[in-house]
């Protein structure tokens, strides 16, 4: 699994071009036909996405192209999770959260259960991108508890790589920095290193 652009022309050209790498051994990948088609809940609306799939040309595995705007194995949107994140760090309830967005209360708690459990982690992971991005970053202050720690992380993170690579969503830079696993059961998988 691999996290790439939403733009589906540009991932078709960095896919043909040989610009993707292997996230499991560095080598490249070239197209491999398409994951099944799924149902992605957007801010905007329901959206189907039929993920590209690829295959790498030194180690044969395959790997779907999850675009930044989703998380692996998750049916809302990234930055629909992320509002729910943010509201729930401000003191806002579950079930609040969920009637404004429009989600199921057992999804969303999900999601905050999940970012929780994972906080140390994430605060781990995305302090690290951030000293990645941005080397002259100077250390994170603490933020008051552990899921308000690992959401300032990933908010530095994702402003260091818009200050280095251009704007874009923080939550989608977050799908990207996490490989698709803010909210997964594993380690983030990291793309470029370790
Ligand atoms: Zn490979």
């Amino acid at each position: 699994m691999l996290i790439v652009c939403a733009e589906r022309a540009l991932v078709e050209a960095e896919l043909v071009g040989g610009l993707l790498g292997c996230p499991s051994c560095r080598g490249v990948l070239g197209p491999w036909g398409h994951a099944r088609e799924r149902v992605l809940r957007c801010r905007v609306g329901d959206r189907r996405l039929r993920p590209r799939r690829a295959r790498c040309r030194e180690c044969a595995g395959t790997h779907v192209l999850l675009p930044e705007i989703a998380l692996l194995r998750r049916q809302d949107e990234v930055s629909v999770i992320g509002v729910a994140i943010e509201a729930s760090v401000a003191g806002e309830g579950y079930r609040r959260i969920a009637s404004r967005l429009g989600a199921y209360a057992d999804t969303v708690r999900g999601w905050l259960r999940r970012f929780a459990e994972r906080a140390g982690l994430l605060r781990a992971h995305f302090t690290w991108c951030a000293a990645w991005l941005d080397p002259e970053l100077g250390p994170i202050a603490p933020a008051g508890s552990g899921v308000a720690d690992a959401l300032e992380a990933v908010a530095i993170a994702a402003r260091a790589w818009s200050l280095r690579f251009g704007p874009g969503d923080p939550w989608q830079i977050a799908s990207r920095l996490s490989g698709g696993m803010l909210l997964a059961t594993r380690a983030p998988a990291y793309p470029w290193t370790r």
